[in-house]
């Protein structure tokens, strides 16, 4: 009631007393003591006398009039303590007395009413001020007041919470955030993220508000707490774990701060669910997302820690796969992470439990072995590791066999660091692949420096194009009928400032693994078309001199050798059937269809295709007959022991006998000897490469040697 209702009573009152003053009174009364607000006559001060108080008072405040009236003290006992110096001082202070005040009181029972006091100074005629006043029980208007800002701060935290989890804030400062904003806005003094582990053992302290006395480890909630209130945080495969939040003092929460705690759950189970917890976190920093094994860091960790043991006797052996490029390349980066998948497994298969495998990245893998005593131990691991390949792997592209090259490296001793052990193993492994592929290879001193020069011939050959240091020669192959030159192989040299002519043997398995191998082999290609284009300028009428050109595997399984090969022809304007291209039987040992399908393609231009060192590799027909191949060249080592040794002898003839039957053309490679040319020529073999008929030459000389060859020619023509 405000302080003009009020008059209006008393003016009411006191118009009506002549006509039924009774009545009236008894009507004022009534409606008193139906008010929800205390009337009073109170001296001004602190510890004023009560002159009236109406009868609500017993209901409102929990002391009867009687009581208010003989205790002056009363009133200011019952204010609130918190709300005590502000009121105290407002009734000292008089300048603003009607004013209304809105405070709290306790009530008798012990507890809060909020009260709105107004009351107006009056004087009477003897001059004494007196407060008449009206206390409104304003307990509930506060507590909606007091509940909706509760839920805007809550609101306005979790929108909080959900901005930080957005700006990528990690998991577990957001878990501290929740834990803060929550306690602060409910006024607890306790909280915690538990995670719930999925084998129902004890819950996982992830984050604590309040529980700091326990060490780290063992900390826990308190099993008695008054009050606790939790939300249920999700995770990505089922219940991750709770919020928590306890307070040692009894009290209720209601429906809002259920859902309060729950939105801030949610927001945790979100970034829980994206980004797992720090421990996930820590594990994906460690770990090979795709194996699962550990990865490089961990390694080289565990690998330091074992070397720092006193005696320790450790090993480290480094895995990597054969081929795994053309994998990649032919059957797509999704098979070659099929097969590291496939991999792992098997690797840890080979192990014992307490070595640690890892994945160094690409396809490498490294293990490290302790107490190992001697080489010989570390040996019978990698011979296990070794015969994981044995069994084919099963990619959903097909079957596919893989094999691997290991190298061993032994600490010794003191002086061995990690980095330099597994430089050490890196050396070895290089080793065992160019001493062919799917075995080991234990390193030695030699083998550092061997890496060295690799490494520096590298960086040599990368220079090499550019500073013009390739060049070409060219190996007539003849006719074993006339000995008249039919075409010329293409043979790459490199003039190296300091080493001297460098062999293709010492080189191309270099580029090929530094990718040097697809400018080089471009180069060649430009190089002998253009002059084979020169040459046959040079004789119009004579039949068009061959030109074959060496292609490796990493070539073949470029998208653009198509365009490359084409671009060649296009330029020396030569006719594609006598550019001959030579590819390896190794090239189709895994038959991927993509280098298939570039073999049909680039065949399409024109160009033949002849397989090189044939019987040394894989020897399968199917292909031959499933391929566009013109030819075969038979390889050095048959026709070395052709008619000493009677096997190689019935290989060979097998291999010219059965290509006839084919309509494939036969070269033979390698010959050097007069009876091994008769020998070839009786097996009605049609071309031959070889010392005994030319070696390699230079451009100039091929000239030469065509020149001379010409009139004969144009004789027999
Ligand atoms: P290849 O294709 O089998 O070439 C024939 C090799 O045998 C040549 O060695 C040649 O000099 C050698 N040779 C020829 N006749 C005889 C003989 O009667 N006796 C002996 N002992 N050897 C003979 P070269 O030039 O050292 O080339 C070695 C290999 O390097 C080649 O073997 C080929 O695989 C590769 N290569 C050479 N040039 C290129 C190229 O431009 N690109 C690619 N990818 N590889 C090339
Ligand atoms: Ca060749
Ligand atoms: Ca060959």
């Amino acid at each position: 009631m405000d302080p003009s209702d009020q008059a209006r009573v008393r003016a009411h009152g006191a118009a009506d007393s002549d006509t039924r003053p009774m009545a009236a009174e008894v009507a004022v009364r009534a409606i008193i003591d139906r008010l929800p607000a205390v009337l009073y006559v109170a001296d001004v001060g602190v510890g004023g006398r009560w002159h009236y108080i109406s009868p609500s008072a017993t209901e409102i405040l929990g002391f009867a009039p009687a009581q208010w009236l003989g205790d002056t003290g009363l009133w200011a006992r019952q204010v609130h303590p918190d709300d005590r110096e502000r009121v105290f001082d407002r009734e000292d202070d008089l300048l603003e007395p009607s004013v209304p005040e809105e405070y709290r009181m306790l009530h008798r029972d012990g507890s809060t009413v909020w009260v709105r006091d107004e009351a107006a100074l009056v004087t009477d005629e003897e001059g004494n001020s007196r407060w008449h006043g009206v206390m409104s029980d304003i307990t509930d208007r506060k507590l909606a007041e007091a509940e909706l800002e509760r839920r805007a701060e809550q609101q306005a935290a979790v929108a909080r919470l959900g901005e930080r989890a957005l700006e990528g804030t990690e998991v577990a400062a957001l878990m501290h955030d929740a834990l803060e904003e929550a306690a602060r806005i409910l006024g607890v003094e306790l909280g915690a993220v538990l995670e719930a582990p999925p084998d129902r053992s004890a819950p996982i302290l992830k984050a604590g508000l309040g529980l700091e006395s326990a060490p780290a480890r063992r900390r826990k909630v308190p099993d008695a707490v008054a009050a606790k209130l939790t939300g249920q945080i999700e995770g990505r495969d089922g219940h991750w774990g709770v919020l928590w939040l306890g307070t040692a003092v009894q009290r209720e929460f209601g429906a809002a701060d259920v859902d309060f705690v729950q939105a801030l759950a949610n927001i945790l189970a979100d970034a829980i669910q994206q980004r797992g917890t720090e421990d996930d976190i820590r594990y994906q920093a460690l770990h090979d997302p795709l194996t699962g094994l550990p990865n490089r860091v961990l390694f080289m960790d565990r690998l330091g820690h074992a070397l720092s043991r006193p005696g320790a006797e450790v090993a480290v052996v480094l895995l990597d796969i054969d081929n795994f490029k053309l994998v990649n390349d032919s059957l797509g980066h999704s098979a070659g992470d099929e097969l590291l998948m496939e991999i792992a497994p098997r690797l840890q298969g080979a192990l014992r439990p307490s070595d640690t495998i890892a994945r160094l990245g690409g396809d490498e893998f490294v293990v490290l072995l302790e107490q190992i005593p001697h080489a010989r131990a570390a040996m019978r691991v990698a011979e296990r590791m070794v015969a994981a390949f044995e069994v084919p792997f099963q990619l959903s592209a097909g079957e596919h066999f893989a094999k691997a090259s290991l190298g061993i490296a032994i600490a010794d001793g003191s002086d061995s660091v990690p980095a330099s052990l597994v430089r050490d193993a890196d050396a070895a492994m290089y080793q065992a692949k160019s001493n062919g592929r799917g075995g080991f290879e234990v390193f030695d001193r030699a083998m550092r420096i061997r890496t060295v020069a690799r490494l520096s011939l590298e960086n040599d050959l990368r220079r090499a194009l550019e500073r013009e240091e390739l060049r070409v020669e060219y190996q007539p192959i003849v006719s074993l009928k006339d000995g008249s030159i039919t075409s010329v192989e293409t043979l790459v040299r490199w003039q190296h400032p300091e080493r001297g002519l460098v062999p293709p043997g010492d080189f191309i398995a270099v580029a090929e693994e530094c990718g040097l191998i697809e400018p080089i082999g471009r180069w060649v290609l430009e190089q002998a078309c253009i002059q084979a284009a020169q040459w046959h300028g040079v004789r119009p009428d004579a039949r068009p001199l061959g030109i074959s050109v060496n292609l490796s595997v990493r070539q073949l399984t470029q998208r653009d050798l198509e365009a490359t090969v084409a671009q060649a022809l296009a330029r020396s304007g030569i006719e594609p059937s006598s550019l001959c291209l030579e590819i390896t039987e190794s090239v189709l040992l895994e038959e991927p269809d993509s280098i298939s399908e570039m073999i049909t393609r680039v065949s399409r231009l024109g160009v033949r295709f002849v397989l090189d060192d044939f019987g040394t590799g894989y020897s399968s027909l199917a292909y031959l007959t499933r391929l566009p191949i013109d030819g075969l060249k038979v390889d050095r080592s048959f026709v070395e022991e052709l008619g000493c040794d009677e096997r190689s002898t019935a290989i060979t003839t097998a291999i010219v006998r059965m290509a006839q039957a084919l309509s494939l053309e036969v070269t033979a490679e390698g010959v050097e000897t007069e009876r091994q040319a008769l020998a070839l020529a009786e097996l009605r073999c049609e071309l031959a490469q070889g010392f005994y008929f030319h070696r390699p030459l230079a451009a100039a000389a091929i000239s030469e040697l065509l020149a001379a060859a010409a009139p004969r020619e144009a004789t027999s023509a």
